[in-house]
């Protein structure tokens, strides 16, 4: 049997945080490039293969700012895998949309979403870490939401709601190229 002798492929990962997924769709919308991508990067742990381990990896990609304990969790075992870590998209640069919930205290946060809420039906008045009642699987909330640099290093920085698949792409053609990629002002698209 013959060994391969291609050499082998940077890796990447993704997750996906406090987000609504966009980011992640822009990343689909590379169409026909995805393909290019395949044959340069292995794609390894994302929310779209479902690997939930997050193998060593050149890049790390987070999509989504910091919200709860999980989330932080997340985004500190992504920076200890890889050697280049992108925030993708405003919510993991700037905190996004997220950040909204800053203004009002979690407590409160809390009782309008799992009692207060005219259609919540929630009898026993149960409220994640609200108390001495079942919170299991549910992570509890960070005091604020935030952008991901403020638990973690980001070396890249690429914003927009989401970032369209030509700076994605952009993005990853510069990686590729051994360059850390600076997004043009034209790129920049808030749409
Ligand atoms: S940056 Fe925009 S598209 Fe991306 S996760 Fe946040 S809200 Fe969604």
């Amino acid at each position: 049997m013959t060994k391969s002798t291609e050499p082998a492929k940077p890796k990447m990962a993704s997750v996906w945080l406090e987000a609504c997924a966009g980011c992640h769709m822009s990343f689909l919308d590379m169409d026909e490039r995805l393909l290019e991508l395949f044959k340069k990067v292995e794609i390894t742990s994302t929310p779209i293969s479902d690997i939930k381990e997050i193998p060593e990896v050149t890049v790390g990609v987070i999509e989504g700012g910091l919200g709860n304990e999980e989330e932080l969790h997340i985004a500190k075992n992504l920076r200890e895998k890889c050697k280049i870590l992108i925030a993708w998209g405003d919510c993991a640069v700037f905190g996004g949309i997220n950040c909204l919930r800053n203004f009002i205290k979690v407590e409160d946060l809390l009782r309008e979403a799992y009692t207060d809420t005219v259609t919540t039906v929630n009898p026993t008045g149960v409220i994640p870490h609200g108390g001495p009642l079942p919170h299991d699987g549910v992570p509890a909330l960070l005091p604020q939401a935030m952008p991901v640099d403020r638990a973690v290093k980001v070396d890249i920085y690429v914003p927009g709601c989401p970032p369209d698949a030509d700076t994605i792409a952009f993005v990853f053609n510069e990686i590729l190229d051994g360059r850390i990629p600076k997004v043009p002002q034209e790129m920049m698209r808030y749409d």
